[in-house]
């Protein structure tokens, strides 16, 4: 396979360590510079518990792609920083595969628009699991014979933004194909405001931190005299690094914006 050359921003956090792993694992993937907030001019391998990589660490990602030749940006950083920098990746022509999560639709509309001006591959991945984007497509499934529904996603007690984007994408992925539709009764209310949880298009979310937990999702469809529920469960971040390898593999073939692995799972 030809070589693909890889800058990862965010490499001490949980999934960027884990990533580091994976690249390493990888003989085709060759990481050429990392992105942290400090570090700079360390390798990888000077910093304890990192793999022995030898990629120059910058803190400025225009700088290290000024610096360096990369086919990849790898983000997993915060939606703030991690939106910087794929406005970055695509003036240099480099490839965003991008893990971070908490893109509005506006962010995601405006970066379509880039990527598609330069025709460039970019993929956006709320969720690399392979199981929690079978979860989702099982999820749209069954809308279609269950109207009543209720997520409830579960996650760490350090997780940023909610609903999660796994939460949302299923809440999106069910309204494609399920009539908009007011759940419970007409006349409830509630004693304590965010009770019932959020809604989108009259699907419930309810979001749960806690610590302990990695990444989880329930899906509960109700009907008459029956509830069916799918759920998903990530234990590990290495449950998402296949679909971190199979992005990676796929953005150096597309020429567009592909938001969601459920696009390129085959
Ligand atoms: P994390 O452990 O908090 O790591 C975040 C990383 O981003 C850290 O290395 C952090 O560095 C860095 N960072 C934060 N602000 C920065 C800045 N201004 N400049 C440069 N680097 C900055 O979080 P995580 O669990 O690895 O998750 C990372 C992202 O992936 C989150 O958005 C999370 O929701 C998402 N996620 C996605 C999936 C998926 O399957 N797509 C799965 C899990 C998580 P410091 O240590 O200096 O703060």
């Amino acid at each position: 396979m030809e070589p693909i050359k890889i800058v990862i921003a965010g490499p001490r956090g949980r999934m960027g360590r884990e990533a580091l792993e994976l690249i390493h694992k990888t003989e085709h993937f060759i990481l050429v510079g990392a992105v942290d907030r400090t570090n700079e001019g360390k390798k990888i391998s000077d910093i304890e518990g990192l793999p022995p990589l030898d990629a120059v660490i910058f803190t400025d990602l225009e700088r290290c792609l000024q610096e360096v030749n990369a086919d990849v940006l790898l983000d997993l950083t915060t939606p703030e920083i991690g939106r910087a920098h794929i406005k970055i990746a695509i003036q240099y022509g480099v490839r965003p595969v991008v893990g971070t999560t908490g893109f509005t639709q506006d962010d995601l509309k405006e970066l379509e628009l880039l990527v598609e001006d330069k025709k460039l591959g970019a993929i956006i991945a709320p969720n690399f699991a392979v199981g929690a984007i079978l979860m989702m497509k099982f999820s749209q499934m069954a809308a279609k014979y269950f109207q009543d529904i209720e997520i409830i996603e579960l996650h760490h007690d350090q997780k940023l933004d909610a609903p999660s984007g796994t939460g949302i994408k299923t809440a999106e992925l069910i309204a494609q194909v399920r009539d908009s539709k007011k759940q419970g009764h007409p006349n409830e209310y509630e004693h304590i405001e965010g009770a019932r949880g959020a809604e989108y298009d009259g699907i419930r979310l309810h979001s749960v931190r806690l610590p302990g937990l990695v990444a989880h999702q329930e899906v509960l469809f109700g009907g008459e005299g029956q509830t069916l529920t799918i759920r998903h469960d990530s234990y590990n971040r290495a449950s998402f690094m296949s679909g971190v390898k199979l992005a990676i593999d796929t953005v150096m073939k597309i020429d567009l914006l592909v938001y969601g692995l459920e696009n390129i799972l085959e």
